[in-house]
């Protein structure tokens, strides 16, 4: 860039933000990226270079690369593109987006820290806030209507740390308002921590609506299904603070195979959420006619549709789910009879998928912890693809027939 520039020149460059679709690409990137394509730092550790480098590397002093489970040069480069992207100061790559969770909730919840969180979760989220984390002496209050801002004005205490809320939530699609849980996280002093793996940031970006910390998992629509990774994104200060700290010596660092693979899929990320939208939208109003069918859920249809779309203009993205008549028996016998739906424990892929998450992904909550989270025996949970939609609703149609 050059060093002396005209006030005109100045003013320019201030104005030009690149837009969502540029930074998918460009997003978070620098003039020491001479690489077009990222390279593959596949290294443990880096020189140090002098005596005194190397204390203030370790101490935070100074930035730079040490140690691969700390920071790496392509994963680094992939923090820079999610940041950019979601609109963040900066961005921890993590192992998956498990990894992600916990690393977020030890670090803000440690020492009999509470946590307050809607009960629509993906199930192995679920299971870590009821189960593992108290193991830990963290606690969790689960909402149980999440969209009675009462519930969760109620569930708060003194010793919470954060709120907690998956939008849209994993498997049956509940759209919740970020601006308003926010509002109410702050009217206690806390946190909002956002799980948007659903969304991503082509659909929503939570941290502009009010949340402090937005977490996902990149194993779904952002990696296109390819690798396992996760991410925490929020302010530079709690980054890298998290980062030197429960990160550092606990250990959850992503590969840099896998951050290359991430920002090459990062690229087109737009493109695909769009088509995943428009298809999942095409098979929702096909199963919502079916008469096999009892229930869609898919945020297009119910009384809570305005708010959805008020809440979500760019669509909702390629998750859904929906209930057969019947019960498991029927579920089964139509989800054995698909056809071009992979059936596989994933979100988020080209190629549609369909699983039944009472027995599968959400197996480890309770019968009634599902009812009231809206998961039923005769549910079936789709991620629907980028294959032309006509063939996923004749695989459908197919497989109801066999009811
Ligand atoms: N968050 C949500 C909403 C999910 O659906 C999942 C997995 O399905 C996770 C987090 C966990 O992500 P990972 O499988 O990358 O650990």
């Amino acid at each position: 860039m050059a060093k002396s520039k005209g006030k005109k020149a100045k003013k320019q460059d201030k104005e030009w933000r690149l837009k969502p679709k540029t930074l998918e690409i460009h997003g978070g990137g620098t003039l020491a990226d001479v690489d077009l394509r990222p390279s593959v730092h596949r290294v443990t550790a880096f020189s140090m270079g002098s005596f005194d480098r190397a204390r203030k590397l370790f101490a935070g002093e100074e930035r730079g690369f040490i140690y691969s489970r700390i920071n790496n040069p392509t994963v680094d480069r992939l923090e820079r593109r999610l940041a950019s992207l979601e609109g963040a100061e900066a961005a921890l790559a993590t192992s998956s987006g498990m990894s992600a969770i916990q690393l977020l909730s030890m670090y803000l919840a440690h020492s009999g820290g509470h946590i307050v969180s809607s009960n629509r979760l993906y199930g192995g989220v679920f299971h870590l806030f009821r189960d593992m984390l108290p193991k830990l002496g963290i606690s969790v209050t689960f909402v149980e209507n999440p969209y009675d801002i009462n519930a969760w004005k109620k569930a708060h205490r003194p010793n919470t740390k954060f709120f907690h809320v998956e939008n849209p939530s994993n498997p049956v699609i509940d759209v919740f308002d970020m601006k308003e849980l926010a509002a109410t996280a702050h009217s206690f002093g806390k946190l909002l921590v956002v799980d948007s793996t659903l969304a991503t940031p082509a659909l929503l970006q939570p941290l502009k609506q009010g949340a402090d910390v937005v977490v996902h998992s990149l194993s779904k629509f952002y990696g296109n299904g390819e690798v396992i990774g996760g991410a925490v994104l929020g302010k530079k200060e709690l980054i890298d603070d998290l980062r030197l700290t429960w990160f550092r010596d606990g250990g959850p660092c992503m590969s840099p195979d896998n951050a290359a693979v991430f920002l090459s899929h990062a690229e087109s990320l737009f493109g695909r959420m769009k088509e995943h939208c428009k298809n999942a939208v095409a098979v929702a109003n096909f199963l919502a006619r079916h008469r096999k069918v009892k229930k869609v859920l898919y945020p297009s249809f119910g009384p809570r549709a305005r708010a959805a779309k008020r809440l979500m203009p760019k669509g909702f993205g390629g998750l859904m789910a929906f209930e057969v008549k019947g019960g498991a028996k029927e579920a089964r016998m139509v989800l054995e009879s698909l056809k071009l739906f992979w059936h596989a424990p994933n979100i988020g892929e080209s190629r549609s998928l369909v699983i039944h998450p009472a027995t599968t992904t959400h197996g480890q909550m309770l019968s009634k912890e599902l009812a009231k989270a809206g998961i039923s025996p005769a549910t079936l949970r789709l991620s629907i693809g980028r294959e032309d939609p006509l063939d996923l609703i004749y695989d459908l149609g197919q497989a109801l027939d066999k009811i």
